[in-house]
């Protein structure tokens, strides 16, 4: 079996670890190895929910955000500079950021 690697030289077989990559590619693993998907576990996405929540703008390009005003109510938006009306009419605002994020739970 060649190296998952690099697919030139000899896999190396690991009585625990099963298939490893050749000798050469193991020693520079951080250049040479494939990119795998990112291991996210339900834990991990709570998290970043929390945190999402944490850094939730008033703003987004000028915008008012309405999820900002779900989560710290209409008190904290008048005091970060939201008007009555701003407030009335708040929409839900994504940055490329969140789109971002959204694809990646
Ligand atoms: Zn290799």
């Amino acid at each position: 079996m060649k190296c998952i690697n690099c697919h030139k030289r000899e896999a190396q077989k690991h009585e625990r670890f099963g298939i490893l990559p050749c000798k050469e590619c193991q020693n520079k693993p951080y250049r040479n190895a494939r990119k795998l998907p990112e291991f996210t576990t339900a834990e991990i996405k709570q998290e970043r929910k929390e945190y999402a929540e944490d850094i939730e703008q008033p703003f987004r390009k000028g915008e008012p955000n309405k999820r900002y005003i779900e989560i710290y109510g209409k008190e904290r938006a008048k005091e970060v500079g939201m008007s009555d009306y701003e407030i009335e009419h708040a929409k839900y605002v994504y940055s490329a950021d969140d789109e971002y994020y959204d694809r990646n739970l």
